[in-house]
């Protein structure tokens, strides 16, 4: 078993709190960083809950900060890199999610770097790599694609997630060649919330749960497990394959509906204002009136997402969870939890 101390950014976040859970199990020492010593306490329970926590400890930075970086990197094997701003709907000014992403990273790499870090695993996102194609394209995104910046459409949180994953290479490129850095670039992230700080994908879930869509947006997006996204972090972070990997976390793509079936069936009627019909999208665009969230949909009404996993399975050598258990594992978790 390993000593390793592995710094994780985020780890109030709802990935982050199974990235440290999955890595306590593993008998790695956590750093966890917060943005303030106030939430410790609370991620402290939670993952006491789960598993043994003797070997979490805390270090308080923000992103926006340069303050508190180097300590928290002091004596670090390994980094995660969770920590970034991901909200359902995009703020007008597109630099509140950028600053924090891109300037962030290159923070959190300049700590790892100086203090003689030996591995950083960077979270970037599905968004990173799908974003701003032609609606036409029918060969499946592989890692080896990008979100085309110049594209259509592209909103400020993938714009924010593809900066960051690049800025994060170059540096890498330029100064960090002592660092062995990967990224795990996840979907929709599906799964069971550990706590009530449940992160905005969990928030999409609360909503259909409460009622709020009258049916399914006819819109296909790429998901996976929360636990395979902790699984694949540790697996980026421990690879013997070369520096640079890429690795997409997604089980495969979804409709909306088929996310909202496996849960109907296995909750019945404890999901019973869950939407479970598609919604035309001529709905979408009047709800978009008002919803800012679902504004940002309206261009991918009705395309179909293909996406293949093949080579991450391969290097990583990991097998991932159906939407049929991560979709109604995810709203179990959040009856369980009284947020319904
Ligand atoms: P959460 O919102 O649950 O977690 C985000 C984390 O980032 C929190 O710990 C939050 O801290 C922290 N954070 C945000 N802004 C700052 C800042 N300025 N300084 C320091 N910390 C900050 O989201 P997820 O767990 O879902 O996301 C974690 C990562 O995974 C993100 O990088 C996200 O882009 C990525 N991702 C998520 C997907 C998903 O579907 N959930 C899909 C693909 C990628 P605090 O608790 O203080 O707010």
């Amino acid at each position: 078993m390993t000593t390793s101390t592995i710094l994780v950014t985020g780890v109030s976040g709802f990935i982050a709190k199974h990235c440290a859970l999955e890595l306590l199990a593993k008998g790695y020492r956590v750093r966890g960083t917060v943005r303030s010593a106030a939430k410790a306490d609370a991620v402290r329970k939670t993952l006491a809950a789960h598993g043994d926590v003797a070997k979490l400890e805390f270090a308080v930075a923000d992103l926006l900060s340069d303050d508190g970086w180097a300590d928290a990197a002091t004596n670090v094997h390994g980094v995660l890199h969770l920590a970034s701003p991901f909200p359902l709907a995009q703020p007008k000014d597109a630099d509140e999610l950028i600053r924090p992403a891109v300037d962030g990273t290159l923070r959190v790499l300049r700590a790892a770097t100086a203090a003689g870090a030996k591995r950083f695993v960077q979270t970037s996102s599905s968004v990173a790599i799908v974003h701003g194609h032609a609606h036409a394209r029918t060969a499946p995104f592989t890692e080896a694609d990008w979100t085309n910046l110049d594209g259509p459409h592209v909103t400020a949180y993938a714009r924010s997630k593809t900066l960051a994953e690049r800025a994060a290479r170059d540096f890498v490129a330029a100064e960090g060649r002592s660092l062995h850095f990967s990224s795990v670039n996840p979907g929709f992230v599906l799964g069971p919330v550990l706590d009530a700080d449940i992160g905005s994908s969990a928030d999409l879930i609360v909503s259909c749960l409460r009622g709020k869509y009258p049916g399914c947006p006819r819109l296909s997006f790429a998901v996976v497990d929360v636990r395979d996204v902790a699984k694949a972090h540790r697996l980026a972070l421990e690879t013997s394959e070369p520096s640079g990997g890429r690795y997409l976390a997604v089980s495969g793509a979804a409709w909306f509906k088929d996310m909202m079936l496996p849960i109907k069936a296995r909750l019945g009627d404890r999901a019973k204002k869950l939407p479970s019909r598609d919604l035309p999208n001529l709905a979408i665009k009047f709800i978009a009136l008002f919803d800012p969230a679902a504004r940002t949909i309206i261009p991918d009404l009705g395309v179909e997402m293909r996406i293949d996993n093949t080579a991450t399975r391969k290097a990583l050598g990991m097998e991932f969870i159906g939407i049929e258990e991560s979709a109604p594992a995810m709203a179990e978790s959040l009856l369980r939890l009284g947020l319904v």
